[in-house]
């Protein structure tokens, strides 16, 4: 199927909120994890989302250009022409941007899908993350007002982030002591300020705990508790309607239990990044250890080009990563849910 359109993607997120069930999200940074995304979901009938960061998108446009945005289209046309040979949905997002990155992804890749709009072609992206979480609460919410205004003409989605999550992401690093636990009174003033905007639509990260990168089991105290104070006091001050749809940040090596907790209280989004990374990883380490005579030219020997040749181990990584997917589509309850009907 073709990459979800915006009623499409807005009907998915709906369903899940509903179901008490999740998207996992996954970070790609090449042809080779994107496929292995499609591959994972495809094969556990759900539907999901290819997110790709700041550093994925200028790692994907090659080292000597380093252009994030450029980096974020070429995946992005990848998945999209992809995604076709495959029976789901898939929605394409951009993760954490930070205020002083969004000139280098989020907008010019606003102005891409406008352009595209302008000429009759379907949207390139689905929803753009802002990371303000940073910043104080009023400057957090003024840049993300003035963006999902923006965003909404274009029928893109926003996601937003209050609270710091701990741990470092992609080179940015939560500060010590930062506040790792949202409050209600934090999350009703993403509402006064955010559901004013007509006919937008945004996601909320909120942090109950959360830790980016990934810890040893015991290091990271959740409270998942935390959402369903924050849901009951938004419903309370403006109507059913405000019901946030939540994203959960930083769930490597969470307890199974955490998640789905935070999923009954109406989390619809869940990050996986760390965990993958390592799916693809591991098998390509053994392949090394395993060929270590065949992988290198040892003795003035000529090697295996078998062994040597990328595809070889790259599609092992391939293969273990999707398995992840699968993995991640089961702790989040959504096997079987895909809304394509082939
Ligand atoms: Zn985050």
């Amino acid at each position: 199927m073709p990459v979800a359109d915006f009623q499409t993607y807005c009907r998915m997120l709906e369903k899940t909120r509903e179901g008490h069930y999740a998207y996992p999200a996954f970070n790609v940074t090449s042809l080779t994890t994107a496929n292995a995304v499609l591959k994972g979901l495809a094969e556990s009938r759900s539907d999901g989302i290819i997110q790709v960061s700041t550093g994925g998108g200028a790692f994907a446009s090659g080292s000597s250009v380093k252009d994030m945005a450029l980096g974020a289209i070429s995946i992005a046309e990848h998945v999209h022409r992809a995604a076709e040979r495959y029976p789901i949905y898939v929605a394409l997002h951009t993760d954490h941007c930070q205020a002083d990155k969004l000139e280098k992804l989020v907008i010019p890749l606003v102005e891409e899908t406008e352009r595209r709009r302008a000429a009759g072609r379907p949207n390139l992206f689905n929803s753009h993350m802002f990371d303000g979480s940073a910043l104080p609460l009023k400057e957090n919410l003024d840049i993300a007002v003035k963006l999902l205004e923006r965003l909404q003409k274009n029928d893109l989605i926003l996601e937003i982030e209050a609270g710091v999550v701990g741990g470092e992401e992609d080179g940015i690093k939560g500060e010590a002591g930062a506040k790792l636990y949202t409050t209600p009174e934090d999350t009703l003033e993403v509402a006064r300020r955010l559901n004013g905007i007509k006919n937008a639509r945004y996601l909320l990260a909120a942090t109950f705990g959360n830790v980016h990168g990934v810890y040893k089991p015991g290091h990271v105290k959740l409270k998942p508790s935390i959402l369903k104070d924050c849901q009951e006091a938004v419903v309370k001050q403006y109507g059913e309607g405000a019901r946030f749809y939540l994203v959960f940040h930083g769930g490597s090596g969470s307890e199974l239990r955490d998640i789905h907790e935070s999923l009954d209280y109406g989390v619809v989004k869940m990050n996986i990044d760390t965990d993958t990374q390592y799916a693809f990883t591991r098998p390509i380490a053994g392949h090394m250890f395993k060929n270590y005579d065949g992988v290198l030219k040892i003795d003035g020997e000529v090697g295996d080009k078998k062994a040597y040749d990328p595809r070889t181990y790259l599609t092992l990584a391939e293969t273990s990563m999707a398995e992840r997917v699968k993995q991640a589509v089961g702790d989040l309850r959504a096997v079987g849910t895909t809304m394509f009907k082939g």
